[in-house]
């Protein structure tokens, strides 16, 4: 006997039948003789529904009631599973973040979880009852409602995994594993069998949106086995050929790239006549952190003069418009010349442990690229990835171009 969370994504429980489905494999879990908590995500749609009507009531939102609202599709789904469960004779029980409770802090929209009372949970999993969670949301320290930003179910799955010290967690989504590079833009997409914590917390944070961020975190912190497998192709029962997150010594070969992410979420924003001195970096930069503008990645050009430079740098797009606020008060103190700003880039990155051992990694990239005519506008690396800022225009192509100049093409 097992104990296991199993997470259901919002295509997964996107409508009645497919909640049916849901509820045969958690019987399966359960006839299994597991103890199984299940956590599930709003039906597809709804949340980005929810967040339009927020924005359309108010473009600068309170973030407490944008929380207040956008929780209640994962409340829906939990009462609708529970329901579903009791259908065909499983006994089980829906809760809400604070019913538990998931205790987080208190920043509305993208909170973290930090701690989670297990009692009841526990009493419950024990007696043979399954709990199903609404994901995506706890109680914040001044009891009320608090979200842990988009794609915050994988992260409340994992969390209750290790707060449950369950055996697995089991994130069941609309495609059956973790790919090479995003399957729904490039069909030679390989699914790999394993993929390290390490790797997987890069490819979330630069983009590939299979898992949230903070869930890897969690679950490398942890050690939560965690696997991506598909609600739609297996049988309620049967063995899961998914993808298992794991430790760096338990792949056995290792390949020199494993995944390729890209970020749509990205702009761009150059300031031209800058001036060439000590401390203008810290300058331009310290009024944009205090406006909680997050800078990305950052490129000087050589000034031709010594008096003189330009500076590139990214933010996310959600940000650009404050970003811009922020440095067009602060010119006069600042002196650049003049600021040019483009939305239409995206960021695409090269991921692989591989890379620490191996060098040639990012020409083999900046030739394909060059290949194909795509100009590179902004590179940043790390120890196991390298990251180009190319035009949006570009992102299949580019997509495609790495993917088989890596040789991850599937035959
Ligand atoms: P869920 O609603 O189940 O949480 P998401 O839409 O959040 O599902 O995440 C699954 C999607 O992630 C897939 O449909 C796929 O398009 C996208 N994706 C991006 N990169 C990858 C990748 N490397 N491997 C698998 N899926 C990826
Ligand atoms: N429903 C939330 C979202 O769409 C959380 C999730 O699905 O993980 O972001
Ligand atoms: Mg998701």
């Amino acid at each position: 006997m097992a104990r296991i969370v199993l997470k259901f994504g919002g295509t997964s429980v996107g409508d009645i039948e497919r909640i049916r489905n849901v509820a045969r494999k958690v019987e399966a879990e359960v006839r299994a003789g597991h103890q199984v908590a299940v956590v599930v995500s709003a039906m597809a749609g709804v949340t980005n529904q929810l967040v339009s009507y927020c924005r359309e009531i108010s473009p600068l939102h309170d973030a407490r009631e944008y929380d207040a609202v956008v929780s209640s599709g994962e409340n829906v789904t939990s009462g609708l599973l529970a329901l579903a469960l009791q259908e065909i004779g499983i006994p089980a029980r829906s809760w809400h973040g604070w019913q538990i409770p998931i205790r987080t802090d208190g920043v509305h929209a993208k909170a973290r979880i930090v701690e989670i009372d297990t009692t009841e949970l526990d009493r419950r999993l024990s007696s043979g009852e399954v709990a199903v969670i609404a994901g995506f949301q706890g109680i914040s320290p001044q009891g009320r409602i608090a979200t842990l930003g988009r794609g915050g179910s994988d992260t409340s799955a994992v969390a209750l995994a290790a707060a449950l010290d369950a055996d697995r967690c089991d994130i069941y989504t609309d495609v059956d594993g973790v790919y090479t590079t995003d399957p729904r833009i490039v069909a030679k997409a390989r699914k790999l069998s394993r993929i390290t914590y390490e790797e997987m917390l890069e490819m979330a944070s630069l983009g590939a949106k299979v898992l949230q961020t903070r869930s890897v975190e969690m679950a490398m912190k942890h050690r939560v086995r965690v696997q991506v497998l598909s609600s739609f192709e297996q049988a309620p029962g049967s063995a899961l050929p998914g993808t298992l997150v794991v430790d760096e010594d338990e792949i056995v070969e290792q390949e020199l790239v494993s995944g390729i992410a890209y970020s749509r979420d990205e702009a761009k924003i150059t300031l031209i006549g800058v001036a060439d001195r000590p401390g203008v970096a810290a300058h331009i930069f310290g009024p944009l952190a205090d406006a909680a503008v997050n800078v990305d990645m950052i490129v000087q050009n050589v000034s031709e003069d010594g008096t003189a430079t330009d500076l590139t740098f990214t933010v996310t797009k959600s940000d650009l418009d404050r970003a811009k606020q922020v440095l067009e008060l602060a010119r006069e103190d600042l002196g650049y010349r003049r600021m040019t700003t483009d939305p239409n880039v995206v960021k695409v990155s090269v991921i692989g442990v591989g890379m620490r051992s191996h060098a040639g990694v990012a020409q083999r990239m900046f030739a394909a690229l060059a290949e194909k005519g795509i100009n590179i506008q902004v590179i940043s690396t790390s120890e196991i990835k390298v990251s180009v800022l190319i035009a949006e225009e570009y992102t299949e192509l580019a997509l495609r171009a790495l993917h088989t100049a890596y040789g991850l093409d599937a035959a």
